[in-house]
């Protein structure tokens, strides 16, 4: 039976093979050969430039094997393709331009024109569905696929028109010329701003007329001609999953369940790449080679394209245990220090430590009989900050220091190091403090003022230009949680909030949407940058296909992305402060200071990060976002964590 020439007689097909599908299947099966990790629904797809509408059954991304499905009638309607569905068989057989695919549901060699191709990812039966892999369909019927983990888009090219570009915004252009001028826009008629040569790699913003507007190594934005320019197809296919492992000291096992044998241990942060999973259970390929099985409450699973974390509090946390001198200590730091190597010979002791209180501001004085350098730096979860006294011994200096001050519980002093000496001071603090240091020369030493103090909002906010960008809106909910909250709604009330008690200290406030509109997330930051914003806050709530993930992350810049030349460690400091003040006021599980892609951290012209503030796909944590007074807490400490930045910035 021939579907293909009709819309209204493929939906009868379709009604009938639902129907037969039901009764044949009652439950889900799942196909064998085939890791099924689980199932995100997190992805959209665009045909031509328009964004595909599925009005049933959606796309959705195998968590397992990193492929996209979309349902078969997708292949007819936006591919063009015939379509031959052989119910005995249970066969899918899909043909266009002389090209026939016959794909038995669940097997793993379907044939192309009678020739048996692997493939990872067979056609399913999804809610009694058929379902299938999108790159397989596409490419094999001659259209072109691209994938852009940062919008979680595919892109497909049915139809390109003579001289029209074909890289999508976010991928990676490589020039081919020997040297390219680069434009102010797109065309030869405007003004050359510079040049780029053979082999430079560059990131699409926009596409026209057959010119890409691009990213330059100084971060400025410039036009080159498509004709002189490949695609760089390493950056298209879908990232594949990995377990980060969440807790320490972790089993690993022989098989699934602790019945079985342990035949190794992986730590918290470790990657590991995910074969399959079995229950609760998941098969992880090894980093030192090797496989074994880890238990899936234990793991998070990411995609393996995100970088690793990189959490200087948990770098520095290692150094704090590690009572050996560390090869990078001090903790490594974008703004190099000159090398201060002098206090190594300054053979200081400590001669007392004094702790008062003034006003709520908690004063530490540390007397030295001779010269000191310091380092301070603060530790969250618990919060805690750390004084690094270099160049002296402890002398008689006691081991823990009960203070009870309004905002310190105690110091704990100990030796850091010696030869080279240094003498580190902890103090456990009751909530994030800020602080202020001064060292003063005295006639038989140095003396080192240290101030802790909780900042006044209005004293940092007032005349700060910030830009508050609630996620999503309009045609696109963003996640939705299970009694139907949408994220956009959530994420416009705490933009709203976080608005309104900026403005009160005193900060112009500019929104990058205050309705339920829909915005493209390059012009987010265009809107940012217009305003004159000082800096970015991007407020999301996270989603996650396993319901039982849960917790506060802040994103910030990826290392290797150039960030139109804001400073990657203001970008960090933005996101400690706000992720320590959500952490505080929630307290919520600390999935973590992470470094991510987005558009809106890489396309930011000021320091820019992205809350996470919960889980919507939690079902405890979703409940909580339906509150009033917990999006408030999530706006304070927004609010709070953007004063303590700026505080920070001006000490
Ligand atoms: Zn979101």
């Amino acid at each position: 039976m021939n579907i293909g020439g009709g819309w209204g007689s493929f939906m009868r097909l379709l009604l009938i093979i639902t129907l037969l599908m039901t009764l044949l299947f009652p439950a889900v099966p799942v196909m064998a050969g085939e890791a099924s990790t689980g199932l995100s629904y997190d992805v959209k797809v665009q045909v031509d430039g328009d964004q595909v509408a599925f009005p049933d059954q959606k796309p959705f991304i195998n968590t397992g094997t990193g492929r996209t499905y979309v349902p078969l009638r997708f292949v007819t309607e936006k591919l063009g393709a015939t379509v031959n569905w052989n119910q005995q068989e249970k066969v899918a057989i899909v043909e266009k331009s002389g090209k026939t695919v016959k794909a038995p549901v669940g097997s793993n060699e379907p044939t192309v024109n009678g020739q048996a191709v692997y493939l990872d990812a067979p056609v399913r039966l999804i809610n009694a569905r058929t379902v299938v892999p999108l790159r397989f369909m596409s490419e094999t019927l001659g259209t072109e696929v691209k994938w852009n983990s940062s919008t979680k888009t595919v892109y497909i090219k049915v139809n390109q028109a003579a001289g029209e570009t074909d890289a999508s915004p976010g991928s990676v252009i490589e020039i081919t010329a020997d040297v390219l001028n680069v434009r102010s826009g797109p065309g030869t008629s405007t003004p050359e701003i510079g040049e780029v040569i053979k082999g430079d790699k560059l990131t699409v913003f926009e596409s026209s007329q057959g010119w890409y507007k691009v990213e330059l190594s100084d971060g400025s934005m410039g036009w080159v001609s498509g004709r002189f320019v490949k695609v760089d197809d390493a950056q298209d296919s879908p990232g594949v999953m990995q377990a980060v492992v969440d807790a320490t000291n972790v089993n690993i096992r022989s098989g699934p369940g602790t019945d079985h044998n342990i035949i190794g241990k992986v730590d918290r942060g470790e990657r590991l790449g995910i074969l399959e999973q079995a229950g609760n259970w998941v098969k992880v390929e090894l980093v030192q080679g090797g496989i074994g099985w880890i238990a899936d409450q234990l793991i998070n699973i990411e995609e393996a394209e995100a970088t690793t974390p990189l959490q200087e509090e948990q770098i520095r946390e290692e150094l704090e245990n590690n009572q050996d001198r560390g090869e990078n200590y001090p903790p490594p730091s974008e703004e190099k220090e000159e090398e201060q190597t002098d206090w190594q010979n300054y053979d200081s002791t400590v001669a007392d430590l004094e702790v008062g209180e003034d006003n709520g501001v908690t004063v530490a004085t540390v007397n030295t009989t001779g010269a000191l350098e310091h380092h301070i730096f603060t530790l969250t979860n618990p919060d805690r900050l750390v004084v690094d006294l270099k160049g002296v011994k402890p002398g008689d200096l006691a081991e823990e220091i009960n203070v009870n001050s309004e905002l310190v519980k105690r110091i704990r002093t100990g030796k850091f190091s010696e030869n080279p000496d240094i003498v580190r001071l902890v103090f456990d603090v009751k909530e994030p403090v800020m602080f202020a240091a001064t060292k003063s020369k005295k006639k038989d030493g140095e003396e080192l003022t240290l101030k802790l103090y909780v900042p006044n909002l209005g004293t940092h906010l007032k005349g700060k230009t910030i830009a508050i960008d609630p996620g999503h809106g309009g045609s696109d909910p963003g996640a939705i949680g299970s009694s139907g909250l949408k994220e956009k709604d959530v994420n416009i009330n705490v933009g709203l909030l976080t608005a309104n008690l900026l403005r009160q200290n005193g900060a112009e406030v500019i929104l990058t949407r205050s309705t339920d509109a829909y915005v493209d997330l390059y012009q987010r930051t265009e809107i940012a940058g217009r305003g004159g914003a000082d800096v970015f806050v991007s407020i999301h709530m996270n989603a996650h296909p396993k319901r039982g993930y849960s917790g506060t992350s802040t994103y910030y810049r990826r290392d290797n992305i150039s960030g139109l030349g804001v400073s990657q460690a203001d970008n960090r400091l933005l996101a400690q402060q706000v992720h320590s003040q959500l952490m505080q006021s929630l307290n919520r599980r600390d999935v973590g200071i992470k470094q991510a892609n987005f558009v809106v951290l890489r396309t930011a012209a000021m320091p820019a990060v992205l809350v996470e503030a919960s889980f919507i796909s939690n079902l405890e944590e979703e409940k909580l976002l339906a509150k009033d007074s917990y999006r408030a807490k999530i706006a304070e400490a927004i609010a709070k964590g953007l004063a303590y930045y700026f505080a920070q910035k001006e000490s």
